[in-house]
Protein backbone atom coordinates (compact mmCIF):
# COMPACT_ATOMS: atom_id res chain seq x y z
CA UNK A 1 0.00 0.00 0.00
CA UNK A 2 1.13 3.30 -1.02
CA UNK A 3 0.96 5.77 2.29
CA UNK A 4 2.56 8.79 0.15
CA UNK A 5 -1.10 10.59 -0.15
CA UNK A 6 -1.03 10.71 3.98
CA UNK A 7 2.59 11.37 4.49
CA UNK A 8 1.45 14.54 6.41
CA UNK A 9 -1.38 12.99 8.50
CA UNK A 10 1.09 10.05 9.35
CA UNK A 11 3.69 12.63 10.91
CA UNK A 12 0.91 13.47 13.56
CA UNK A 13 1.82 11.21 16.36
CA UNK A 14 -1.59 10.20 17.41
CA UNK A 15 -2.09 8.86 14.34
CA UNK A 16 1.17 7.31 12.99
CA UNK A 17 1.87 4.34 10.21
CA UNK A 18 0.14 2.07 12.40
CA UNK A 19 -2.80 4.14 12.51
CA UNK A 20 -3.01 4.92 9.19
CA UNK A 21 -2.81 1.45 8.15
CA UNK A 22 -5.78 0.66 10.30
CA UNK A 23 -8.08 3.21 8.98
CA UNK A 24 -7.44 1.84 5.66
CA UNK A 25 -8.49 -1.85 6.29
CA UNK A 26 -11.70 0.25 7.96
CA UNK A 27 -15.18 0.13 6.91
CA UNK A 28 -17.91 3.15 7.95
CA UNK A 29 -20.89 3.35 7.50
CA UNK A 30 -22.84 7.32 7.54
CA UNK A 31 -26.42 7.11 7.47
CA UNK A 32 -27.63 10.37 6.39
CA UNK A 33 -25.72 12.75 3.37
CA UNK A 34 -26.80 16.07 4.38
CA UNK A 35 -24.93 18.37 6.02
CA UNK A 36 -23.06 16.16 8.34
CA UNK A 37 -22.95 13.02 6.58
CA UNK A 38 -21.83 14.72 3.81
CA UNK A 39 -19.04 16.24 5.49
CA UNK A 40 -17.80 13.51 7.25
CA UNK A 41 -17.61 11.46 4.38
CA UNK A 42 -15.53 14.12 2.48
CA UNK A 43 -13.31 13.66 5.12
CA UNK A 44 -13.00 10.42 5.87
CA UNK A 45 -12.65 9.66 2.05
CA UNK A 46 -10.21 11.77 2.10
CA UNK A 47 -8.32 10.82 5.63
CA UNK A 48 -8.08 7.16 4.22
CA UNK A 49 -10.47 4.98 5.77
CA UNK A 50 -10.87 1.93 3.07
CA UNK A 51 -14.26 1.67 2.48
CA UNK A 52 -17.57 3.70 3.34
CA UNK A 53 -21.15 3.47 2.83
CA UNK A 54 -23.14 6.25 2.35
CA UNK A 55 -26.85 6.19 3.06
CA UNK A 56 -29.46 8.13 1.89
CA UNK A 57 -32.61 8.21 0.49
CA UNK A 58 -33.33 11.95 -0.09
CA UNK A 59 -32.58 14.01 -3.76
CA UNK A 60 -30.34 17.67 -3.08
CA UNK A 61 -32.68 20.90 -3.27
CA UNK A 62 -31.03 23.95 -2.79
CA UNK A 63 -31.72 24.57 0.55
CA UNK A 64 -28.95 22.83 1.53
CA UNK A 65 -25.80 23.52 -0.26
CA UNK A 66 -25.20 26.29 2.00
CA UNK A 67 -24.08 23.81 4.90
CA UNK A 68 -22.83 21.00 2.79
CA UNK A 69 -18.72 21.20 0.39
CA UNK A 70 -19.29 18.45 -2.33
CA UNK A 71 -22.56 19.17 -3.75
CA UNK A 72 -23.04 21.78 -6.75
CA UNK A 73 -26.22 23.53 -8.42
CA UNK A 74 -26.06 21.15 -11.38
CA UNK A 75 -26.80 18.63 -8.70
CA UNK A 76 -30.22 19.99 -7.44
CA UNK A 77 -32.54 17.12 -7.61
CA UNK A 78 -30.33 14.48 -7.72
CA UNK A 79 -29.85 11.76 -5.21
CA UNK A 80 -27.34 13.16 -2.43
CA UNK A 81 -26.11 9.39 -1.43
CA UNK A 82 -25.33 8.77 -5.61
CA UNK A 83 -23.66 12.22 -6.47
CA UNK A 84 -21.72 11.60 -2.87
CA UNK A 85 -20.86 8.10 -3.93
CA UNK A 86 -19.63 9.13 -7.42
CA UNK A 87 -17.51 12.70 -6.71
CA UNK A 88 -16.17 11.04 -3.39
CA UNK A 89 -14.68 7.94 -5.60
CA UNK A 90 -12.95 10.57 -7.50
CA UNK A 91 -11.13 12.25 -4.85
CA UNK A 92 -9.64 8.88 -3.41
CA UNK A 93 -9.74 5.92 -5.80
CA UNK A 94 -7.93 3.69 -3.62
CA UNK A 95 -10.88 3.79 -1.23
CA UNK A 96 -14.40 2.01 -1.88
CA UNK A 97 -17.01 4.36 -1.81
CA UNK A 98 -21.01 3.54 -2.01
CA UNK A 99 -23.51 5.63 -2.31
CA UNK A 100 -26.55 3.77 -1.42
CA UNK A 101 -30.32 5.49 -2.14
CA UNK A 102 -32.13 4.17 0.93
CA UNK A 103 -34.32 4.94 3.60
CA UNK A 104 -32.99 3.43 6.92
CA UNK A 105 -35.88 1.82 8.59
CA UNK A 106 -36.06 -1.17 11.30
CA UNK A 107 -36.62 -3.74 8.40
CA UNK A 108 -32.98 -2.63 6.69
CA UNK A 109 -30.76 -1.24 9.30
CA UNK A 110 -29.29 -4.30 10.55
CA UNK A 111 -28.58 -5.38 7.31
CA UNK A 112 -27.20 -2.37 6.16
CA UNK A 113 -24.76 -2.04 9.47
CA UNK A 114 -23.45 -5.72 9.17
CA UNK A 115 -19.94 -5.25 7.93
CA UNK A 116 -19.76 -1.77 9.53
CA UNK A 117 -16.50 -1.32 12.00
CA UNK A 118 -18.22 2.31 13.06
CA UNK A 119 -21.65 4.28 11.82
CA UNK A 120 -21.74 7.85 12.18
CA UNK A 121 -24.87 9.62 12.19
CA UNK A 122 -25.64 11.94 9.95
CA UNK A 123 -29.71 11.86 10.09
CA UNK A 124 -31.55 14.94 11.37
CA UNK A 125 -34.11 13.50 13.79
CA UNK A 126 -34.19 11.70 17.24
CA UNK A 127 -36.23 8.28 15.82
CA UNK A 128 -33.62 7.16 13.51
CA UNK A 129 -30.97 7.96 15.97
CA UNK A 130 -32.68 5.56 18.70
CA UNK A 131 -33.17 2.82 15.61
CA UNK A 132 -29.19 3.23 15.23
CA UNK A 133 -28.70 3.00 18.57
CA UNK A 134 -30.42 -0.10 19.52
CA UNK A 135 -29.11 -1.72 15.70
CA UNK A 136 -25.59 -0.81 16.92
CA UNK A 137 -25.61 -1.89 20.71
CA UNK A 138 -27.37 -5.29 19.55
CA UNK A 139 -24.78 -5.91 17.21
CA UNK A 140 -21.80 -4.45 19.51
CA UNK A 141 -20.80 -2.04 16.70
CA UNK A 142 -19.39 1.34 18.02
CA UNK A 143 -21.54 4.58 16.72
CA UNK A 144 -20.93 8.21 17.13
CA UNK A 145 -24.18 10.41 17.15
CA UNK A 146 -23.64 14.18 16.16
CA UNK A 147 -26.43 17.24 16.19
CA UNK A 148 -26.84 20.52 14.49
CA UNK A 149 -29.04 22.96 15.67
CA UNK A 150 -28.82 26.80 15.47
CA UNK A 151 -25.23 27.79 16.41
CA UNK A 152 -25.14 24.45 18.65
CA UNK A 153 -23.93 20.78 17.54
CA UNK A 154 -23.13 17.78 19.90
CA UNK A 155 -21.28 14.87 19.75
CA UNK A 156 -20.69 11.28 21.38
CA UNK A 157 -18.49 8.30 20.37
CA UNK A 158 -20.62 5.59 22.05
CA UNK A 159 -18.88 1.82 22.02
CA UNK A 160 -22.11 -0.51 23.13
CA UNK A 161 -21.34 -1.96 26.76
CA UNK A 162 -18.32 0.04 27.32
CA UNK A 163 -19.36 3.59 26.94
CA UNK A 164 -22.96 5.35 27.52
CA UNK A 165 -25.35 4.90 24.76
CA UNK A 166 -27.91 7.64 23.41
CA UNK A 167 -31.31 6.23 25.37
CA UNK A 168 -28.72 6.40 28.89
CA UNK A 169 -28.33 10.19 28.39
CA UNK A 170 -31.89 10.93 26.46
CA UNK A 171 -34.81 9.22 28.47
CA UNK A 172 -37.68 11.09 26.89
CA UNK A 173 -38.14 10.37 23.38
CA UNK A 174 -40.69 13.02 21.59
CA UNK A 175 -41.88 12.08 17.87
CA UNK A 176 -43.17 15.27 18.01
CA UNK A 177 -42.31 17.04 14.72
CA UNK A 178 -40.41 20.62 15.13
CA UNK A 179 -40.13 21.87 11.23
CA UNK A 180 -37.49 22.98 9.93
CA UNK A 181 -34.40 23.38 11.92
CA UNK A 182 -32.29 26.43 11.85
CA UNK A 183 -28.48 25.64 10.81
CA UNK A 184 -25.81 28.09 10.88
CA UNK A 185 -23.79 27.42 7.44
CA UNK A 186 -20.63 25.84 8.75
CA UNK A 187 -21.60 24.73 11.96
CA UNK A 188 -22.10 20.57 10.42
CA UNK A 189 -18.94 21.15 8.72
CA UNK A 190 -17.21 22.01 12.32
CA UNK A 191 -19.71 19.07 14.15
CA UNK A 192 -18.80 16.77 11.19
CA UNK A 193 -14.86 17.16 11.61
CA UNK A 194 -15.17 16.44 15.61
CA UNK A 195 -17.54 13.55 14.72
CA UNK A 196 -14.47 12.17 12.40
CA UNK A 197 -12.04 12.66 15.01
CA UNK A 198 -13.93 10.73 17.28
CA UNK A 199 -14.69 7.79 14.62
CA UNK A 200 -10.54 7.88 14.29
CA UNK A 201 -10.10 7.42 18.08
CA UNK A 202 -12.73 4.19 18.28
CA UNK A 203 -11.06 2.78 15.60
CA UNK A 204 -7.88 3.09 16.64
CA UNK A 205 -8.86 1.29 20.20
CA UNK A 206 -8.73 4.46 21.92
CA UNK A 207 -10.45 6.19 24.17
CA UNK A 208 -13.70 8.81 23.34
CA UNK A 209 -14.00 12.15 24.86
CA UNK A 210 -17.50 12.53 26.48
CA UNK A 211 -20.22 14.10 25.43
CA UNK A 212 -19.22 17.32 23.35
CA UNK A 213 -21.06 20.33 22.69
CA UNK A 214 -19.61 23.12 20.47
CA UNK A 215 -21.47 26.87 20.58
CA UNK A 216 -19.88 27.80 17.02
CA UNK A 217 -20.82 31.57 17.68
CA UNK A 218 -19.93 31.66 21.11
CA UNK A 219 -16.84 29.84 20.45
CA UNK A 220 -17.70 27.74 23.69
CA UNK A 221 -16.26 24.13 24.08
CA UNK A 222 -17.90 22.03 26.36
CA UNK A 223 -16.79 18.48 27.35
CA UNK A 224 -19.07 16.15 29.63
CA UNK A 225 -17.78 13.00 30.95
CA UNK A 226 -21.19 10.43 31.18
CA UNK A 227 -21.54 7.32 33.55
CA UNK A 228 -23.53 4.83 31.86
CA UNK A 229 -27.51 4.21 33.43
CA UNK A 230 -27.14 0.82 35.11
CA UNK A 231 -31.35 0.45 34.40
CA UNK A 232 -30.81 2.12 30.34
CA UNK A 233 -33.13 -0.38 29.04
CA UNK A 234 -31.06 -0.22 25.47
CA UNK A 235 -27.23 -0.81 26.64
CA UNK A 236 -28.07 -2.67 29.96
CA UNK A 237 -31.22 -4.69 29.86
CA UNK A 238 -31.52 -4.75 25.70
CA UNK A 239 -34.96 -3.95 25.38
CA UNK A 240 -35.07 -2.67 21.83
CA UNK A 241 -38.49 -0.67 21.08
CA UNK A 242 -37.68 1.06 17.37
CA UNK A 243 -35.79 -2.04 16.24
ZN1 LIG B 1 -27.67 2.92 27.50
Amino acid sequence: MNLERYRRQILVKELGEKGQSTLLKKHVVIIGGGGLGSNSANILVRAGIGSIDIIDYDVLDLSNIHRTSIFDEEDIGKSKSQILGKKLQLINTEATVKGLKRRITKENIESTIKHADIILDGTDNMETRFLINEAAVKNRIPWIYAGVHTTNGMVMGIIPKQTPCLKCISHNYSDKKIGEIPIFANLPLTIASIQCVEAFKILQEKQVSGLIIYDIWKQNFDQIIIKRNPKCTCCCTEEFEFL
